[in-house]
Formats: C-alpha cells, structure tokens, sequence
C-alpha cells in the first residue's frame, strides 16, 4: 500500500427511474427521520454545484471526471489527492485552480472552500466512512462509491455524521440511471412477463495481485464486496423486494497466495417473500456478467448487465431496443437536483447501509455454512 489511512428537472429524471415505475424498493419514508428535511445552502457557478473527488485512481479518472465534461447540473471543481505527481495532468485537462486542489491532511479546510459543493469519495473501501464523516463535517454534500462502508457500524456513523450536517448524501449506484438496468426493474416489478420465479446474476473479473481490492484491511472482503454488491441490488430492483434470507458458500481457492486474505469467489441464495429465490455468484477470477429474471411467461436477462455501457437485453418479446447513456454523469446530475430541489436522492445512504447489511450476511452464511435471517 502506497499510503497508510491517516488522519421540476429531478422529477424528470424521477420519473425515468426507478421510482418513476411507482416501485416502492426505497421510498423517502425509508429514510432517517430528518435526514432529508434540512433546507441546504446552494453555493452556485453558472448555475452548477462544485464537485471535488477524492482519490484520483482509476474510476475517478476514467469515469467520474469525464462524466463531469457532459453533467449540466454539476461539475468538476476540485480534487483531492495523496500523489502530488498527478496533479498537473488534473489541472490541465479540468481547469482547475490551485485553490480547489487538497490533500489528505488539509481535506479539512474544504469547509472554507465555496466553489465546491459536493464531495465524491473515490477511494479504497474501508477509507469510504472517514472521509464521507471528514467531508460531512466541512458541511457539504457527499456521494461515496459502493459499497458505503465495509460495516454496518461505519454505515451508521456516516448517517450520523449527515445527519448532524442536514447535507445529501447518495452512494454511486450509477444503475439505477441505466437504461437497461431500470427496464429490468420495470419488467420485473410490474410483472409484465408475470410472476417471477427466479432472479440470478453473476459478475466476476480477474483481480491481479498487489492492489488494495485483495486486502482484507482495505477493501472489507473480496469479489462480494466489489462485484457481487451489483448482483445484490439488481436482485432486489428487479424483484422490487428485499431479500429475507441467504445461504451462501465460498468458491474453490485454486490461488491461495493471491487470495491469502479475502475470498477468490463466492455464492448465494436469496430467498424473498413468497417464496422467489435469487442465485448470485461474484468472482475475482473469471469473467462473468449477467443478470437473469425467469418470469412464468418467459426470462429476461441482460447480458452484460453491469457495464458502464454496451449492456445487451433480451425478453420474449425480442431484444430490448434502448439507447444507452453516461450513466456516471446521469447519477451526478440526479444528485446535483436533489441538492439543488432539497429532495431525497435516489440512491440515499441508507439504501449503502443495507447493502452492507445484506453482504455481511452473505459472509456471515458463508462463515458458519447456517441460513442467515435478514429482517
Ligand atoms: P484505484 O485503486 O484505482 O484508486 C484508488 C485511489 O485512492 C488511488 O489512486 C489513490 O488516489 C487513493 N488512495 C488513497 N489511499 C490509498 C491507499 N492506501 N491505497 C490505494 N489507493 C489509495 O481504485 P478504483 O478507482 O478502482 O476504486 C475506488 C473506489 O471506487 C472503490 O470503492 C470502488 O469500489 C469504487 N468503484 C466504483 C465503480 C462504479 O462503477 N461505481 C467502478 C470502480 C470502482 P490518489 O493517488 O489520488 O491519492
């Protein structure tokens, strides 16, 4: 490890989404009490909130920071960075001033910074609550990368920490702004193709040695925690349930240096009211994408499912005919409004928090081989 862990237009977008399909996966009731009901302070440039990322590895600066070339409601104000070394390329390429760039020790001072509206932590897993409490307390807004934490309990002091700031808080769902992916949710949850009667899913990739995503300590667990968490949510949007127990085993380790602390691959059955069952698998070591409903008139799958693009659907009916979109920049835009509307996001915390909920208890399956209940 390189450093140690230191110190009107949302309706819109409402309506094209999952809760534009009257799902109620997570209506706002679901939220904190209060979490949602603080009026928030607007700082605005030409009409956009400032967002600053913090960590400037892959996903920020292959995804996050060109999507922040194409959002109307947001863009990229800042960075916040541990490599000094990158901050030229960032500066050129964004425009960024030398006031909007930190580090991980005066991230702090963020709180003094007016163009910057929104924090987005982008960083290795278990640095998620830290830094979302740190952002929180410097009174912005914050969207953090899935998962939320890699524990229930820092889940819960992250809520709190929104709480006692009455800002925003959204996790990078960036599904749930994907065309494919809510057509799913719409077949699934209004039963088009009627009852369901299996969900499964799969996602896998290698994962090469030496990176944070095989430590225990930095990413919580192994390909659950990073891939299978996609698997868990395209379950429960496509049901439009949650689950109310799981079984899970672990995979063969074929590789037990590499895999030394975390699992090489896992899988799980969910079981859900009425008796629906939902088999999942993720895996560092293959390359495996899908997200499969089998309804009593015929299946449904995408294939890939969890792509940033190119996702291929099929139903009874053919295959889906939909125009794929730059869901990062989708997700941003969605939560800039919700700030800028003061209503709940789409993807809220508490939707991370049982997400966590649900992988620990997949572990927890996994680790005594015995039906784990989830309430
Ligand atoms: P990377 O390893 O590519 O980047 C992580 C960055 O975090 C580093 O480049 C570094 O940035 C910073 N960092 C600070 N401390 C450490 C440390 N001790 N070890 C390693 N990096 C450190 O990871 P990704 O960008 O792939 O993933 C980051 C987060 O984004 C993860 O939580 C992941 O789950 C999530 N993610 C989400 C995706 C999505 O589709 N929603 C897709 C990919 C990832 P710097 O040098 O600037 O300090």
């Amino acid at each position: 490890m390189k450093k140690t862990i230191g110190s009107s237009r949302r309706n819109f977008l409402y309506q094209s989404g999952l809760a534009g399909l009257g799902m109620t996966l997570f209506s706002p009731a679901d939220l904190l009490p209060g979490s949602s009901s603080k009026p928030t302070t607007m700082p605005d440039k030409n009409g956009k909130l400032g967002i600053a990322l913090v960590g400037l590895g892959n996903y920020a600066t292959g995804q996050l920071a060109p999507a922040l070339l194409q959002t109307e409601h947001c863009y990229l104000a800042g960075i916040v960075t541990g490599t000094p070394s990158k901050i030229p390329t960032w500066k050129e390429k964004y425009n960024i001033p030398d006031e909007n760039i930190y580090n991980y020790d005066n991230y702090d001072r963020i709180k003094d910074n007016k163009n910057i509206d929104i924090i987005y932590v982008v960083l290795p897993n278990s640095m998620h609550a830290e830094y979302t409490i740190r952002g929180f307390g410097a009174g912005k807004h914050v969207i953090c990368e899935k998962p939320m934490a890699i524990t229930v309990e820092d889940c819960d002091k992250m809520l709190a920490a929104q709480q006692k700031a009455g800002k925003k808080f959204s996790i990078g769902y960036r599904l749930h702004f994907d065309p494919f992916n809510l057509e799913m949710a719409r077949l699934g949850t209004q039963k088009v193709f009627g009852n369901l009667k299996k969900i499964s899913g799969a996602f896998g990739f290698k994962a090469e040695a030496g990176q944070w995503r095989l430590s225990k300590q930095y990413a919580g667990g192994g390909p659950l925690m990073d891939l299978g968490i996609y698997v868990v949510q395209g379950m429960c949007y496509t049901s439009g349930m949650n689950p109310i127990a799981v079984t899970a085993v672990e995979g063969e380790k074929t590789d037990p240096v590499r895999f030394k602390e975390v699992e090489q691959s896992l899988s799980w059955e969910f079981e859900f009211q009425g008796g629906l069952k939902g088999e999942g698998s993720a895996t560092y070591d293959a390359l495996t994408n899908f997200l499969k409903a089998e309804a009593e008139q015929g299946s449904f799958e995408l294939k890939p499912a969890y792509n940033y693009g190119r996702q291929r659907g099929y139903t009874p009916n053919g295959d889906m005919q939909l125009t794929p979109v730059n869901q990062q920049a989708k997700q941003m835009d969605a939560f800039a409004l919700s700030i800028k509307n003061n209503q709940p996001s789409i993807v809220p915390g508490e939707m991370g928090r049982r997400d966590v909920k649900y992988l620990q208890a997949i572990y927890e399956a996994m680790r005594t081989g015995k039906k784990v209940k989830l309430s």
